[in-house]
């Protein structure tokens, strides 16, 4: 890592729990963060890190954009999965939009002017993405999308989203293409998502589009590329995923191990206490093997290796770390860890949402059942 990206991780961290931990705890009542708050983090680079220095990124690669989603994550879950979702369209768009689209839709993203989304699920289709049923046809030059996105991260404020549309036969993958819309546009109407539990930070919500036109230099990936693309990129999405999930079992370890040095209990600190020590050690056990599989995942993505099976184990790994030992870790603070300046009880919803996004535990289990021994006759 260069001493640029290390300066740079440093100032991500400082951000992290001098700015963002303080405020996450308002968040979670349904409070969205301040407009000023993507500024300042445009200032930090979060929206540059792995975008091409010809466009006006920063092309530091994925290994630090990742340690960035970490770091952000072990302050609040939601605000680091806000960031890097517009993050990832900037990149998105760097990498398939015209020149023109570039130029108009690329600086205000780069600089926290306005936040983005990619939209995969619908009310009807969530795993089976090859269902979705957005459709998009030829019409006047361009096409016309009509569907509807759900749980989407982002929807609430973005500006632009990449959508998912069906341009074939339904559950024909080869026949799903990506488009950027403009969700300010006529026919795009947005709602919230109905549900406390998934982060107001990440500004969770969908958006439903009737008749919207678009020019054709708006689809971004053509039918029989969006789907194999969605099927690569899901795999640096996974090891985010797990280094932020590794970020915030190594947050909550940190709150309960000097809590269990103040803390009294029958007459010693509780870290005296065997039964007490026992249950952080196993969580700091835990910790470790999920931060090994999720360094070895980034490793691979960062040096153009194929990561399927190891961002899947990193991903697998680093969720059921957290979903197992958050609670043990919010109990081992008593009452004390339920307080709101603790992160722990939202660590523990995010602990849930992490399990869905980006391919379920069970949809992960399936790739390792295909590829751990795949040279294994049967
Ligand atoms: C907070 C939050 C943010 C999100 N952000 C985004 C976003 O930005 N963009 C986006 O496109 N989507 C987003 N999602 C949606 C997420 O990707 C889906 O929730 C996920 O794909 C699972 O789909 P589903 O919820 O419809 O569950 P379903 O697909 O209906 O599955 C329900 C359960 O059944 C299991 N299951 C399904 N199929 C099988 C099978 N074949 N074998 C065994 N078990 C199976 C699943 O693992 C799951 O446990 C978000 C979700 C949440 C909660």
């Amino acid at each position: 890592m260069t001493d640029q990206a290390r300066e740079i991780l440093a100032a991500i961290g400082q951000f992290a729990a001098q700015q963002i931990a303080p405020m996450a705890q308002h968040w979670s009542k349904g409070q969205a963060p301040e407009p000023d708050l993507f500024r300042r983090a445009a200032e930090l680079g979060l929206f540059r890190l792995d975008v091409a220095q010809s466009a006006g990124g920063l092309g530091l690669g994925f290994a630090v954009k990742a340690r960035a989603c970490q770091a952000m994550a072990a302050a609040d879950f939601g605000f680091a999965m806000s960031l890097v979702n517009t993050h990832n369209v900037a990149a998105r768009i760097v990498a398939s939009a015209s020149p023109q689209v570039q130029a108009a839709f690329l600086p205000s993203l780069l600089w926290g002017e306005a936040s983005a989304c990619t939209a995969l699920t619908e009310p009807g289709a969530g795993s089976d993405v090859a269902s979705l049923q957005t459709r998009a046809v030829r019409k006047d030059g361009g096409w016309l999308l009509n569907g509807e996105k759900a749980w989407i991260v982002n929807a609430r404020h973005a500006a632009t989203a990449i959508v998912y549309a069906q341009t074939e036969e339904h559950g024909d993958s080869s026949g799903i293409a990506a488009f950027l819309v403009d969700l300010t546009a006529q026919g795009c109407r947005r709602h919230a998502s109905s549900s406390d539990f998934a982060q107001a930070s990440a500004g969770t919500g969908g958006f439903t589009l009737l008749n919207v036109h678009l020019p054709d230099d708006h689809l971004l990936l053509p039918p029989g590329t969006a789907f194999g693309a969605i099927m690569s990129e899901i795999n640096s999405a996974r090891a985010y995923v797990a280094a932020m999930c590794c970020g915030m079992l190594d947050a909550a370890l940190r709150h309960v191990s000097a809590y269990g040095v103040t803390r009294q209990s029958f007459g010693k600190p509780l870290r005296a206490h065997q039964a007490w020590r026992l249950s952080v050690a196993r969580a700091e056990t835990a910790l470790a093997g999920a931060c090994a599989l999720t360094d070895s995942a980034i490793d691979r993505i960062d040096s153009g290796q194929d990561a399927q099976l190891d961002a899947a184990f990193a991903k697998i790994a680093a969720t059921e770390a957290l979903g197992t030992h958050m609670p043990v870790l919010l109990h081992a603070m008593g009452a004390e860890g339920l307080r709101p300046q603790y992160p722990m009880a939202r660590h523990l919803a995010a602990a849930q949402i992490a399990t869905l996004v980006d391919g379920s535990t069970e949809m992960l289990l399936e790739r390792v059942a295909r590829l751990a021994r795949a040279h294994t006759e049967t």
